[in-house]
């Protein structure tokens, strides 16, 4: 059965580039039946927080990602946190150690920065050097007996190659005598990430390892650790990094980051799911919008490629505008909420009570086919609450200072008030009669009416803006935009 796991460092907040990893994880596994793993990889104890492990698991859970086995779920081969699980890596340290292939070393982070340099000097790969792999049972003695710091290092294969069948790059080979032995276990007695990830990927049972590009260079001596142990190694697959529209690195500068951030902004994480899905992987040319159950229908690695993706916070805007036409206008104001009290606007909602309910209804139904984001719902709500309007300055300059406006204003507040009842049809009927006697265009008399009532020059329809606004307000604001 497939298990897989998604395995990240708690040192800093769950960037895009984590979540689609975790993602396709959670795809493979839900669509062969099989289980998602969450582990915590903290052995870098100075750079791994809580914070930050509680935002991975929070940012996990709100992109809709579910775990059967992890840190605060448990399972049959926790605990699922690495620094957990410290005798468990000495143990297979051990193993190796009795086998030929680890052993002790003494050298100092001077005295190995010196003889790197030294390397680098005489025109030589720096790679460690093995001094500790000849030391005599003599020399070990007296460096025990000094209490130096040890480290445990693997003995890597002295010659051939080590080859990895990745299911996404293909064959990939390396050249063994160019992987030096690294440490396994420091000299704190936390083991390394290339270790313990063995160490944890053969105890969880994991038979895929579905991972970050930047990881394949590790992989052969993962391999190396696998077969020392007696082990098959899983199937690995190493995704492709992500990279901005100008293909550079990818980095906040593009709108790319923290999914918090993506959450604060007003994205849905439907919307996130599926765009990160189509980050390296699709289904045919054609189909860009998939629900999650579709996903999980039609994941598969074959079709995951191995270019660098590109990430377009625009595809993503559009994505999320597509999403938020699609929830219904209950399930638009829910998610709406937060950001409407963010805005300031919840008292004046709740001030009119059911009709301040009804008005909001509305104002979503007039404003959802334009929303690229929850944040932008205030700016298409406000209107209808706040007392005055603050004038988007470029649109008062452009459409309330023009010749005639003022008078034009204050012509169609009188005309306002006396129309009954103040609705749609009549509104439409009032301004169709009134560009006929003046000889105005439609534009030329609504535009600055839009501004004067919005204070902006883009809007929903303004018969229906007018409706909602009601009469007293409309006429109220039109008198000031012409004083
Ligand atoms: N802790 C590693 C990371 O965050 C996980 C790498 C792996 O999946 O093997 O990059």
């Amino acid at each position: 059965a497939v298990r897989v796991r998604y395995a990240p460092s708690p040192t800093g907040y769950p960037h895009v580039g984590g979540i689609r990893t975790a993602l396709y994880n959670w795809l493979f596994a839900r669509h062969h039946g099989g289980k998602f793993i969450l582990r915590l990889e903290d052995t870098d104890r100075s750079r791994s927080t809580e914070e930050s492990a509680r935002a991975m698991l929070e940012g996990l859970r709100w992109v809709g990602l579910d775990w059967d086995e992890g840190p605060d779920v448990g399972g049959p081969y926790g605990p699922y946190r690495q620094t957990e699980r410290r005798e468990l890596y000495q143990r297979y340290a051990s193993r190796l150690v009795e086998a030929g292939r680890a052993y002790p070393c003494y050298c100092t982070p001077e005295e190995l920065k010196a003889r790197r340099q030294e390397a680098l000097e005489r025109g030589e790969a720096p790679k460690y050097d093995r001094r500790c792999l000849h030391l005599t049972d003599a020399e070990r003695r007296r460096l025990e007996a000094e209490g130096r710091p040890k480290a445990l290092r693997f003995r890597m294969d002295d010659a051939g190659e080590t080859v990895v069948q990745d299911l996404v790059r293909g064959e990939v080979r390396f050249e063994n005598t160019l992987l030096d032995d690294f440490v396994i276990i420091k000299s704190d007695g936390l083991p390394t990430y290339n270790f313990a990830v063995v160490v944890d990927d053969l105890e969880m049972r994991i038979t895929h390892v579905i991972r970050g590009d930047e990881h394949l260079s590790n992989t052969p001596r993962q391999v190396q650790v696998y077969r020392a142990l007696g082990a098959e190694p899983p199937a690995f697959a190493h995704l492709s990094i992500l990279l901005a529209p100008d293909r550079s690195k990818l980095s906040k500068r593009h709108g790319a980051q923290s999914v918090d951030a993506f959450r604060e902004r007003g994205y849905l994480p439907e919307a996130i799911v599926n765009y990160l899905a189509l980050l390296g992987w699709g289904y045919d040319a054609e189909q860009q919008i998939f629900t999650v159950e579709e996903l999980i229908d039609k994941f598969s690695l074959a079709r995951v490629s191995k270019n660098p993706a590109i990430f377009d916070i625009q595809k993503l805007e559009w994505m999320n505008g597509y999403y938020l036409r699609r929830l219904s206008l209950e399930e638009l104001a829910a998610r709406a909420r937060p950001f409407l009290e963010r805005a300031g606007l919840t008292a004046l909602i709740e001030r009119e009570a059911e009709m301040g309910e009804r008005r909001l209804m509305r104002a979503l139904e007039l404003s959802q086919s334009r929303l690229r984001t929850l944040a932008d719902v205030s700016e298409w709500v406000r209107y209808y609450f706040e007392e005055t309007v603050d004038y988007d300055e470029r649109a008062a300059r452009k459409h309330l200072l023009r010749a005639g406006v003022p008078e034009l204003l204050e012509r169609i507040a009188g005309g306002l008030e006396g129309i009954e009842p103040f609705d749609e049809s009549t509104l439409e009927a009032y301004f169709t009669a009134l560009r006929d006697e003046t000889g105005l265009k439609m534009g030329d008399v609504l535009q600055p009416v839009r501004v004067a009532v919005t204070g902006k020059d883009v809007s929903p329809g303004m018969f229906e803006v007018l409706a909602l606004v009601g009469k007293g307000a409309a006429a109220r604001r039109l008198r000031q935009a012409a004083a």
